[in-house]
């Protein structure tokens, strides 16, 4: 591979607000829920060798030569043209982390499993404050930790890592009884600062059969588990992320309101996956004709509207002229108009020139994200979801075959 090819794919990255290290090699942690695993639906990767001295003096020249901007930060720890790894396990990362912060006033974001120094982390968020957002994939402590994460970091380095005040937000998720909520019992008395930021993992078709039986047992108990994070009131900020269901949900009303406010009639089809079908189904029946698109793509347990793919709608069209789609499917990634396997919307719709597409453009990603957080807390979880009693028939509702 020659340099001018690896600098081009550098300077994309650069353009997404990446920091594009590489380890030159697929990630040798190996956790059995990894989402990389197969990404090949994902998006196109490139195999960059391992990040040189020479590699690094250019990202971060090119870096440098960028405005900067209050609310951007610098991701590092994952790629979008090159395959997710922890890029902590690069020997040179954290000297360079430290020269960025020194010779940038630019922010940074970091994603990683726990490897780094916990002194030498923890010595950087002092004398840099505010400037580094380290989200922590803490994953479990516990006894699941090393069949689902087989070369990670102990549990006790982890621990170190998190006694300071570099952590911004730990991760970490149900996986049955006493896991998550004992999680975050340990890690609040650790840190009692940084963020949880709780749920489940979603099984997708990738996964193997017993990780997808883990998983799955950490959603039947989830709302145990957060009962006693709920119970228990850790200083900490509390949230519960990952599960598109209970954020429709808890969206109702939101999600009933943009629906109007596009103008959709009672005759208009409308795109959707399970989570909003639910919703639309139980609460308003008759306000359009639902069309319900299984996440077959990702496969496995996901329900999200936002990470449908045109192929997972192409497989439901029959003889539809008119199809609305959430603009919220086609923001996968970059300013074109792709889904979040890299196909675009105008391809799609070249492949069905008898439908009309019409985009939902009110039901985007920045509305999304925003109802994400705002109802994001376990609070909202425990009292507005477990506590409303038609939280029950919302789950039973079917979903068409
Ligand atoms: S550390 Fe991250 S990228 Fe590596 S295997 Fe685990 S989840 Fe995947």
């Amino acid at each position: 591979m020659d340099q001018e090819f690896i600098n081009q794919i550098l300077l994309k990255e650069i353009r997404e607000r990446k920091i594009p290290l590489s380890l030159g090699k697929t990630c040798p942690v190996k956790c059995t829920f990894c989402y990389e695993k197969d990404h090949s639906y994902f998006r196109k990767t490139y195999d960059i060798p391992l990040t040189t001295e020479e590699n690094w003096r250019f990202i971060l020249k090119t870096i440098q030569s960028l405005p900067t901007k209050p609310s951007e930060s610098w991701v590092i720890g994952g790629n979008e043209y090159m395959e997710w790894t922890d890029l902590f396990l690069h020997p040179r990362t954290m000297t360079w982390i430290e020269e960025f912060l020194e010779t940038t006033d630019k922010n940074i974001i970091m994603f990683t499993v726990g490897y780094v120094d916990p002194q030498n982390i923890n010595r950087l968020a002092e004398k840099y404050p505010g400037r580094i957002n380290f989200e922590l994939s803490v994953i479990t402590l516990g006894k699941y930790r090393k069949q689902l994460m087989p070369n990670g970091p102990s549990a006790e380095h982890v621990l170190k890592v998190l006694d300071g005040p570099a952590v911004t937000s730990a991760n970490f998720y149900s996986f049955g009884p006493n896991t998550m909520s004992e999680d975050a019992r340990i890690i609040s008395k650790v840190n009692s600062k940084c963020l949880l930021w709780m749920g489940c993992l979603t099984p997708l078709k990738t996964l193997d059969s017993e990780t997808t039986r883990v998983t799955r047992l950490g959603r039947e108990h989830l709302p145990y588990e957060a009962k006693k994070v709920y119970d228990a009131n850790y200083p900490n900020i509390t949230m519960l992320h990952t599960e598109s269901y209970i954020t429709a949900f808890l969206n109702r009303k939101k999600i009933f309101k943009t629906l109007d406010a596009c103008e959709i009639e009672k005759k208009d089809t409308v795109v959707m996956a399970g989570n909003v079908y639910r919703v639309l189904k139980l609460f308003r029946p008759n306000r359009a004709k639902y069309l319900y698109v299984p996440n077959a793509t990702l496969g496995g347990d996901s329900d999200c509207t936002t990470l449908l793919t045109f192929n997972d709608i192409a497989e439901r069209l029959t003889d539809q002229r008119v199809v609305y789609l959430p603009k919220v499917i086609m923001e996968g990634s970059g300013n074109q108009e792709k889904d979040i396997s890299g196909n675009l919307f105008e391809d799609f719709q070249e492949r069905f020139p008898r439908i009309r597409f019409k985009v939902l453009h009110k039901v985007n990603s920045s509305m999304s994200n925003k109802k994400l957080y705002e109802k994001g807390y376990v609070k909202n979880y425990v009292e507005d979801y477990l506590g409303n009693p038609l939280h029950k028939k919302f789950e039973a509702v079917a979903l068409p075959n």
